[in-house]
């Protein structure tokens, strides 16, 4: 594929995921990959059930536990699949049989969840933010929960749109959370949740590992038509080795955790998120072209979407970003505009670059 970036300055990618890793850790990955051990065979090439491996699984499960500060009884599990496959796995792990569960549906992930949901369970809708076309969080104390669900499931951060809920109500039933776009990018009370699970390639490393937190009470023997391998209780009882896990994706999370507690935790996280996407709503707020549909308080701090007034502008915006090094802001694939993601790995370099940018585009098509 021919280039067309500029040579001159610093890129920033701007993808929604896999998204851009820092580049200590990017190093970090090319060491692990190339250099040879002072004895012994390279890690990556070790049985997943040797000494070796199962230290780095269980560190990486400690800076989790650490950072996130998850309860003594939650089970840490490593996943394959994705979040979209929990989307299947979840009724069938978490209910019984004929129990129902209760969604809400808050955009394109939501929805994908509870569609997978009633092939599998009996799921219903807790509430929608249809009403207000998807731009705003249906208030908690609106949400029809009934006392029998099995669970109430919450997308935290709607990736296409960039809709973001910033609290957890308490609930009589588990609360369960699709976190993909926004776990450790801020603290969350845990102990809130009956589950939370997140894909890595987001904020947290590359394709491959799904992290699932999961109340142990809530683990059960695998009902018929649950394979083993994706029992949440068999999962945890094997320590996430009932199969190979993924050992490239996990090494890239224990890196990234490292990265993270590095720079101050959880606390630092949000403090940049809530930094880099107020520059970026004060750069659209403030103009003519751009326009975020999304109600204030509920405006993500990690996917920023927004549209051009001038719809024929869209195209030009895009090629022109790319020519200067701001790669991959074309918003979702179903739902178009321009959509920057600002995950842990992003510098606030890139967005006062991409501010710029906005901020001349602007001038030259006035
Ligand atoms: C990206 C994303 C998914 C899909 O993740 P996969 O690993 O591709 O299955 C699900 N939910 C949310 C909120 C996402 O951002």
């Amino acid at each position: 594929m021919a280039c067309i970036c500029s040579e001159r300055a610093e890129r920033y990618n701007f993808a929604a995921g896999p998204a851009m890793l820092p580049t200590e850790v990017r190093l970090q990955l090319a060491d692990w990959l190339t250099q040879a051990p002072a004895c012994g065979v390279p890690l990556l090439e070790q049985p997943f059930t040797g000494a070796g491996f199962r230290q780095l699984m269980d560190e990486t499960e400690g800076l989790l536990r650490t950072l996130l500060a998850i309860p003594p009884d939650y089970e840490v599990l490593f996943a394959q699949g994705g979040a979209s496959a929990q989307f299947g796995l979840l009724p069938l792990n978490l209910l019984a049989a004929g129990q129902s569960a209760a969604y809400l549906v808050t955009g394109h992930w939501s929805r994908k969840a509870f569609i997978e949901a009633c092939r599998h369970a009996p799921a219903r809708l807790a509430a929608s933010g249809e009403a207000t076309g998807y731009t705003a969080m249906p208030p908690s104390r609106d949400w029809q929960v009934p006392a029998d669900a099995g669970y109430c499931h919450v997308t935290s951060n709607e990736t296409g749109s960039g809709l973001q809920m910033q609290a957890f109500p308490e609930l009589a039933v588990p609360l369960v959370a699709d976190m993909t776009s926004d776990l450790l990018t801020r603290p969350i009370p845990v102990e809130r949740f009956g589950m939370i699970y997140a894909s890595t390639q987001k904020n947290l490393g590359v394709p491959g590992l799904c992290l699932l937190i999961v109340r142990r009470d809530l683990l059960h023997a695998p009902r018929a038509g649950l394979p083993s391998a994706f029992s949440y209780q068999v999962l945890a009882e094997q320590h996430s080795r009932f199969n190979t896990p993924p050992t490239l994706a996990l090494y890239c999370t224990n890196r990234m955790l490292h990265w993270i507690a590095g720079r101050g935790g959880v606390t630092a996280m949000a403090q940049r998120c809530r930094e880099r996407s107020r520059q970026l709503y004060d750069c659209i707020d403030a103009s003519g072209l751009y326009r975020c549909a999304i109600r204030h308080e509920d405006r993500s701090t990690v996917n920023v979407c927004f549209e051009l007034t001038d719809d024929s502008l869209l195209a030009p915006f895009l090629q022109q970003a790319e020519r200067s090094g701001l790669h991959n802001l074309q918003g979702h694939s179903a739902l178009g505009g321009v959509r920057a993601s600002l995950y842990n790995a992003m510098p606030v370099e890139g967005v006062a670059r991409l501010v710029s940018f906005m901020r001349a585009f602007e001038k030259r098509n006035a």
